[in-house]
């Protein structure tokens, strides 16, 4: 008989694992605690950075083109290049569990899996991957550390939208705490209208007052409220990612984004290698794989967040029109000038790529934008500095600086 793998959670990690390690030829069992597709807390802003997964097979709204960020000006940034869609995540999930059931895998909805049923199902089966979200069963059954987590809450709202198709909006608080607010629009009359705290410093934290305050800036306040959510997203990505025979993917092994808290594409990236990984017996290779596609991309990300916890607003202002700016208000060695802009250019950009073998691939970039992701990825923080004070400026002719930006123009391919 096949091996037996048992998946804890019908989020989107869990669905891309057990369709995975079906076609693997797997027997899978898929564990969901509710509904599939139901009571989700998200802004349904899908972006796969590193474009390694398919454009989802059912629930995209519509394909993302601009993404309007404020700090204190407002930055239109083109994301063409970006694989990012506006989803329904109800309806992508429920296709993602029927295609699973396609392949074979069986899915039991209502059916939570405690600590003490996981312990069984360890015994049960050959593998298990726990793909239960922020919340994960492993953590208690293993007595798991807590991870670092950003608090999020959020409105579902109806009312006019149109002024935002095809676009999301992003606005950098300036709050006691890094954190931004957005407004997804899911058509012209609805959408995900929330705030989001990640750093450190959360000073008395009342996240759904700020929320009301944030609703009634935007001009949001006499929308009508559909749906309340909040929740939390894990920011830092636990030291050990496999238990015995259990492989933690997802919110579970704490991949969700430090920087903008995304956490849908690392979710179905690290099921997919937790399955193949399953497949294969071999749990180390899961643990270097993950390194390499999600582990470094989140210290990239970190370290824009590093930058956004040091600096006051006017400062962050600053960087954002470094990072971001179109007009030719920026000179072209200001956009380099910060190490921390120019990785969340690159990243916004859409050059950065993922091979599953390579892991993360930086060849597209221009040159320089390479080198210094490079010395951010290695650690070096003395590169890091000489570029935060134009060191490298004073040497050598920044000739390639406005590749980004004319490639940025391009239509995604
Ligand atoms: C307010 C908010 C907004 C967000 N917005 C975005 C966004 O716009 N874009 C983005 O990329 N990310 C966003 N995120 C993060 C994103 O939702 C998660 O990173 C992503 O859902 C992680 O996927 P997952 O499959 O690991 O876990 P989940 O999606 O959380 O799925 C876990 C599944 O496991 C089930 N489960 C839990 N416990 C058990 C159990 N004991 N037994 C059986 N089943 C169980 C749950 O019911 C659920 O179906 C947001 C998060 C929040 C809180």
């Amino acid at each position: 008989m096949g091996k037996k793998l048992a998946v804890i959670g019908a989020g989107p990690g869990g669905l891309f694992a057990a369709k995975e390690a079906a076609t693997l030829g797997l027997s899978v069992t898929v564990f969901e605690k509710g509904k599939i597709g139901e009571n989700i807390a998200c802004a349904e802003g899908f972006v796969d950075l590193l474009k390694l997964l398919p454009q989802p097979v059912a629930g995209i709204c519509f394909p993302v083109d601009r993404l309007l960020i404020t700090v204190k000006d407002q930055f239109d940034v083109d994301c063409t290049r970006l694989n990012l869609w506006m989803l329904d995540r109800r309806i992508w999930q429920q296709a993602l569990a029927r295609e699973a059931m396609a392949r074979g895998c069986e899915v039991l909805e209502q059916h939570p899996i405690t600590p003490d049923r996981l312990h069984e199902l360890k015994k049960e089966y050959d593998w298990v991957i726990d793909a239960s979200g922020a919340r994960a069963v492993s953590a208690a059954a293993f007595r798991l550390s807590n991870l670092r987590k950003a608090v999020a809450a959020q409105y579902t709202l109806e009312g006019d939208f149109s002024n935002l198709a095809g676009k999301l909006k992003i606005v950098v608080l300036d709050a006691p705490c890094s954190g931004y607010g957005w407004v997804f629009p899911k058509s012209g009359t609805q959408a995900n209208v929330g705030l989001g705290w990640f750093g450190k410093k959360k000073e008395a934290l009342r996240i759904k007052g700020e929320l009301e305050t944030f609703l009634r800036k935007e001009g949001l306040d006499r929308y009508r409220v559909v749906r309340r959510s909040a929740g939390l997203i894990p920011i830092r990505p636990r030291e050990k990612t496999v238990v015995d025979n259990v492989i933690l993917i997802g919110d579970a092994a704490g991949f969700g984004s430090p920087l903008h808290g995304g956490g849908i594409d690392t979710a179905c990236i690290s099921g997919i290698l937790a399955a193949k990984a399953a497949f294969a017996d071999d749990p180390n290779w899961y643990e270097q794989s993950v390194h390499k596609l999600i582990g470094l991309r989140l210290k990239l990300e970190q370290k824009v967040l590093d930058l956004w916890e040091a600096s006051d607003f006017e400062a962050l202002n600053r960087y954002a029109a470094s990072a971001l700016a179109e007009d030719g208000t920026q000179s072209s060695w200001r956009k380099m000038l910060v190490p921390e802009a120019v990785v969340l250019r690159s990243i916004l950009s859409g050059l950065i790529r993922g091979d599953w073998e390579k892991g993360i691939i930086l060849d597209d970039l221009p040159v320089v934008a390479k080198v210094v992701l490079k010395a951010a990825l290695a650690g070096r923080s003395k590169l890091m500095k000489s570029f935060e004070h134009g060191g490298i400026m004073n040497n050598r002719a920044p000739h390639d600086t406005n590749s980004l930006d004319r490639r940025s123009r391009k239509k995604r391919t």
